[in-house]
């Protein structure tokens, strides 16, 4: 069954924090009264048993205990894996995916992961850091946590995050080369990242980078429903509730995330 985990988690930024408070401000606005719990596939969402909520992990959230809410991060992850759940986690910032992918390579390894952003978050390093939020598919791929790495909706590539992606195989769908739904037939399990920048700012302003060009929601959501394969996991990354305006991105970032649960559980 799909099961939700909030990752407060935020010191990997590299340039503003407040992705930490997305998990609640996500669930509050599933779970408000301004929509219903159905998903658009025709899942509803709201009856009982449908997916599970495992709550917030409690993490240090600083520079000097990384190490240590990454290894509680895999933890729980690992442990949700190994009860036969499906985990998709509320973030924080998009460094939390390495050791979420981390988990999962134990028990898949026919991965093929569909990452939804601006940016390929590539670089070796980034700052001084190897685990900044730039950086998670260039660790993953390195240790081959996944065996495809799928980037849709990407628009800030450079040279040397084009010479990492050609080094790991990574296939790049560009934004400019959207629609690309064949793209995304794919045979196996799959992996969901969704990256909230991916999306124009001006749908989802509350982001820490915003990148103009990107996705409609509506262009975000026929991509997610074109995904063949069956969808093990996933994660909801980067909301930045700071940077929000009147909770629009807390609503637009809770309807990807029903569409994420509907998709896996039409799947089944
Ligand atoms: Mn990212
Ligand atoms: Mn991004």
């Amino acid at each position: 069954m799909p099961t939700l985990l909030g990752i407060p988690f935020d010191v990997n930024s590299s340039y503003l924090r407040g992705a930490a408070g997305a998990p609640a401000k996500i669930r509050e606005a599933m779970c408000g009264d301004a929509s219903n719990q159905w998903s658009e596939l025709g899942v509803d969402l709201g009856a009982a048993g449908v997916f599970e909520d495992a709550g917030d992990l409690q993490l240090n959230d600083t520079r000097a205990k990384v190490g240590d809410d990454f290894a509680e991060i895999e933890r729980a992850v690992g442990e949700l894996l190994e009860k036969g759940e499906r985990p998709v986690s509320l973030g924080g910032d998009h460094s939390v995916t390495y050791p979420i992918l981390k988990a999962f390579a134990r028990r898949y390894t026919e991965l093929t992961i569909v990452h939804f952003d601006a940016h390929p978050d590539l670089y070796d390093e980034f700052e001084g850091s190897r685990v900044s939020h730039a950086c998670p598919f260039a660790r993953i791929m390195e240790e081959r946590l996944a065996k495809r790495l799928v980037q849709v909706g990407i628009r800030t590539m450079n040279g040397h995050q084009r010479g990492q992606a050609a080094r790991f195989g990574v296939e790049v769908v560009e934004m400019q080369a959207l629609p690309a739904y064949g793209r995304l037939e794919i045979h196996g399990p799959v992996y969901v990242s969704f990256d909230m920048d991916v999306l124009d700012p001006a749908f989802a302003p509350g982001i820490s980078h915003r990148e103009p060009g990107g996705m409609t929601v509506r262009e975000a959501i026929a991509h997610l429903h074109a995904i063949e394969g069956t969808i093990v996991g996933g994660d909801v990354v980067e909301y930045n509730p700071v940077q929000d305006v009147s909770g629009m991105t807390a609503t637009v970032a809770a309807k990807i995330l029903k569409e994420v649960l509907g998709k896996m559980m039409v799947e089944r």
